[in-house]
């Protein structure tokens, strides 16, 4: 018995068997979530063997692999977990971390999700792979394909920073750039996926990038020896990460491997594309999509997630909530947050940043909490040489 899990439909409860390449609910189109009712709960033992593994399949007893299979990997995970004392001073925050997510291979957290998905898909028997991107999800597919030698076609706005386009050529990434955003590339991605039988790769349309974001949450209860946070500052596009760690701390509490309640989950936006936001403080059920998404943060340019509905619970259910900050304030905060920390904070990681200094100022951040703000991806994607002024 090699697949000992099973997909439960987020929107209708259906379930079904791991086999095949599954996509979404047959009769609801909502994304599955992987469940393992099978599998004995990960012990306290496993929990010592966890700590003695390396990267983010040392998390297996909480992963979608079987007893023999081989996961394809990078060495992601195992990403610095910093104090940023001097950020924090300015903010009035005593105890505020970085979880600098730019040190993954591919420079973005975009590594975990993929080094899972393009894992099942390999030994599903997938040939060939399609995905569309705001930018670091297409680095990290074309890396992993390289790395299984399956080839990937990559559809991405013609406005992605030209830093991450190189990129995906770099790791041998089929490259096709369109006139428009991410929900424009994903139509093209499902129309190839159809003509060609590639496997989609985009959030939420498999199940298994979900589960290596689930690790994010997973590390950061290690790291902190297992406990978690106050509260997390989470710059979210698509929300797998979001859903992910929310996920990862259900699943450790299951497990009893940490007992503190789970953290309060803030979704970061940027005032020009803001839809997780706007459902959020019209206390919606589900979001509606964004018309002419742009901000210069490229990652949160969704203007449509498919897990609105799994974003909206998670937040309401941890007594966090959502909250969007301007380009002007997010380029900045990323850029004083480098300098004072020697972090390379990318324009997400600045929104994170920016939205620590609003919600202190509103009372919802306690000089107190334990803050953790997640830098997504590395500064040096977005930037070209000589873009910043000199100092
Ligand atoms: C993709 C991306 C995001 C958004 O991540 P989701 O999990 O899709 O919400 C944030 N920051 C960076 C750098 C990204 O590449």
């Amino acid at each position: 018995m090699s697949m000992d899990w099973i997909l439960e439909c987020s929107g209708c409860g259906a379930s079904r068997g791991p086999g095949g390449l599954p996509s979404v609910c047959d009769a609801c189109g909502r994304p599955w979530l992987v469940r393992y009712p099978d599998r004995p709960a990960p012990s306290l033992t496993s929990r010592a063997e966890v700590r003695r593994g390396q990267g983010m399949w040392r998390y297996r007893p909480f992963l979608p692999l079987g007893p023999g299979e081989r996961p394809v990997t990078l060495g992601e995970g195992d990403t610095p977990l910093l104090e940023a004392p001097r950020i924090g001073r300015r903010l009035g925050l005593s105890d505020l971390w970085v979880k600098d997510e730019a040190a993954n291979p591919t420079g973005s957290f975009k590594a975990r999700g993929l080094s899972a998905a393009v894992t099942r898909g390999v030994l599903a028997g997938a040939r060939h792979f399609v995905l569309p991107t705001a930018g670091n999800a297409g680095v990290a597919a074309s890396a992993y394909g390289a790395r299984a030698g399956v080839p990937v076609r990559v559809y991405a706005p013609s406005t992605t920073p030209l830093p991450i386009l190189d990129q995906i050529r770099a790791f041998g990434g089929d490259l096709v750039l369109l006139e428009g955003h991410i929900g424009d590339c994903g139509k093209a991605a499902r129309a190839y996926a159809a003509e060609t039988g590639a496997l989609d790769l985009s959030t939420l349309r498999e199940p298994y990038r979900i589960e290596g974001k689930k690790t994010l949450g997973l590390e950061l209860a290690m790291q902190f020896g297992w406990s978690l946070p106050a509260v997390i500052l989470y710059p979210t596009g698509g929300g797998t990460g979001l859903i992910g760690m929310w996920k990862a701390f259900a699943e450790l509490r299951a497990a009893g491997w940490v007992t503190d309640p789970p953290p309060r989950m803030y979704t970061v936006q940027a005032t020009g594309c803001a839809p997780m936001v706007r459902a959020f403080d019209a206390g919606a059920e589900g979001a509606t999509p964004w018309p002419d998404p742009w901000t210069v943060a490229s990652g949160l340019r969704v203007p449509g997630p498919l897990g609105d509905r799994l974003i909206l619970a998670a937040l309401r259910e941890s007594g966090g909530g959502a909250i969007a900050v301007t380009d002007e304030e997010l380029v900045q905060e990323a850029r004083r947050g480098s300098a004072e920390e020697g972090v390379d904070f990318s324009p997400e990681g600045g929104a994170a940043l920016a939205a620590a200094r609003l919600l202190r100022e509103q009372g919802a951040l306690r000089p107190k909490d334990r803050v953790v703000v997640f830098n997504t991806g590395a500064g040096w994607l977005y930037r070209s040489p000589g873009d910043l002024p000199p100092s």
